[in-house]
């Protein structure tokens, strides 16, 4: 198959990879891609074009004989770039415009979500001051802030510290509405659905560290790493399998019905952030894309077909395929960051190492932020350099968490960029709890 994927990020790179390890040999093109992606495998071609320009994808889509286009981040999604393939009769794994709302809009999220009666947190939504006021009256601390609009993983503010909040909501209100919602205490668990609009099938959950300290301390970030699967579902939920029928069947479905009722068939991957409080799952953000960094920790664990899965979603057939299947392996991903992340990255530095790291048994680099160095000149050499934040993360496969555990910071440890830093407790609890609770410490 001929498919096209289009981003650049560790996401992209992780979808590439899953393609690459089919039986089918894919030819695939990726847009705008990145250093790691360039160089996967010669079926692989990275091309310059505006992955966000609806008109220069269908043209590059139709010229190349495309048979699938996979959109990565929602930035095409919001730009209408599915759309403008979908009228061309070019299959397309990514929602509408108008569905993608689903993620670009907290307001229309929760319209859906009250109207398919999806469990969710109560939230009042402010357009004043005044009404920042009486919401944070409303709900009393600890506050959760959050902008209407995509807001690159910065628009959320969970404190309970009043002038914080009010603080945050006034900066927000200049770019849009605000919503306040009710504080949800529990553990997060991220379940990710393909739907082809009607029919809806559960990937496997992982669960990511957003937080970008050890013990989840600092700031919000856009993911410092992740482990799928969760076994500790077996213990609250009768099953994993229980857990994940269980939100198929009061979240995912009646979300997309409502959905497709509506108008706007949901097709391609319907992220659900959910919270597993005391009274019940409930959900704190949908998004209409692979998650990053879940994505690194899900695919490597799928042992059917991914761009059958796809494709099938693409064309209204999902139906018609076997469901899903996973490894039993344990996968744990780890993210190096740059130096001064997630404030303004320290950028343009060389990353060493990558080969021994990808030598450690059961280990793959996934590339997010790299490109190859250039001299003055413009020739491109073999130098690898860091272009953003998020630079790559070290995934890890295992029998054990411990396994798993072992071999990611072993391989993150002989990776060399000046002034990066990444979590060291990546998948510790769960290591501990597997263990019968012997690991006394969350650290490597
Ligand atoms: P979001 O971008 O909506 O996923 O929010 C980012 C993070 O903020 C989530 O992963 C949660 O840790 C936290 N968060 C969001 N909404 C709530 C809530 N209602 N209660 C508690 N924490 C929340």
């Amino acid at each position: 198959m001929k498919i096209l994927v289009l981003g650049s990020g560790a996401r992209e790179h992780a979808i590439v990879s899953a393609l690459l390890g089919e039986d089918e040999i894919h030819e695939i093109m990726v847009a705008p891609g990145n250093a790691g992606i360039a160089s996967a495998s010669t079926n692989v071609t990275v091309a310059p074009l505006d992955a966000n320009d609806p008109g220069a994808v269908t043209n590059f889509a139709n010229q190349h004989s495309i048979q699938l286009v996979v959109i990565g981040p929602e930035a095409p999604l919001v730009a209408g770039v599915a759309d403008a393939l979908r009228t061309r009769g070019i299959a397309v794994f990514g929602p509408s415009q108008a569905a993608a709302a689903l993620e670009g809009s907290k307001t229309f999220a929760k319209r859906i979500m009250d109207a398919a009666g999806v469990p969710t947190g109560r939230a009042l939504r402010a357009v004043t001051s005044a009404d920042v006021e009486s919401a944070l009256d409303s709900f009393g601390a600890p506050y959760v802030v959050k902008a209407d609009g995509l807001a690159a993983g910065k628009g959320v503010l969970v404190t309970s510290d009043r002038a914080a909040a009010q603080q945050h909501a006034s900066t927000w209100l200049a770019h849009g509405d605000v919503l306040f919602e009710e504080f949800l205490d529990g553990q997060e668990v991220s379940l990710f659905f393909v739907s082809d609009g009607h029919t809806v099938v559960p990937l496997s959950p992982a669960q990511d560290y957003k937080r970008l300290l050890n013990g989840d301390q600092g700031p919000n970030t856009g993911g410092m790493g992740a482990y799928s699967p969760l076994p500790w579902l077996d213990d609250e939920f009768e099953s994993e399998e229980d857990f994940v029928q269980e939100v198929l069947v009061s979240i995912a479905l009646p979300t997309i019905r409502q959905l497709a009722h509506e108008g706007t068939p949901f097709v391609g991957l319907l992220y659900c952030g959910l919270i597993l409080t005391s009274s019940g799952i409930r959900v704190i953000e949908f998004n209409a894309r692979f998650g990053d960094p879940e994505t690194q920790v899900v695919l490597p664990r799928l042992t059917s077909s991914l761009s059958g899965l796809l494709l099938a979603a693409a064309t209204g057939t999902l139906g018609a395929v076997p469901q899903p299947t996973f490894s039993t392996d344990r996968a744990v991903t780890v993210v190096l960051a740059s130096e001064n992340y997630p404030e303004p990255p320290v950028v343009g530095r060389e990353i060493t190492g990558l080969a021994a790291a990808a030598e450690v048994e059961g280990v793959h680099v996934t590339h997010a932020a790299t490109a190859f160095g250039a001299s003055a000149e413009g020739q491109v050499d073999d130098r690898l350099l860091s272009t953003g934040g998020r630079v790559l993360s070290v995934v890890a496969l295992g029998s054990t968490f411990t396994e798993a555990r072992r071999r990611a910071y072993a391989a993150i440890g002989l990776i060399g960029l000046e002034g990066s830093h990444y979590r060291t407790d990546i998948a510790a609890r769960v290591e501990e709890q597997a263990a019968g609770g012997s690991t006394s410490d969350g650290t490597s």
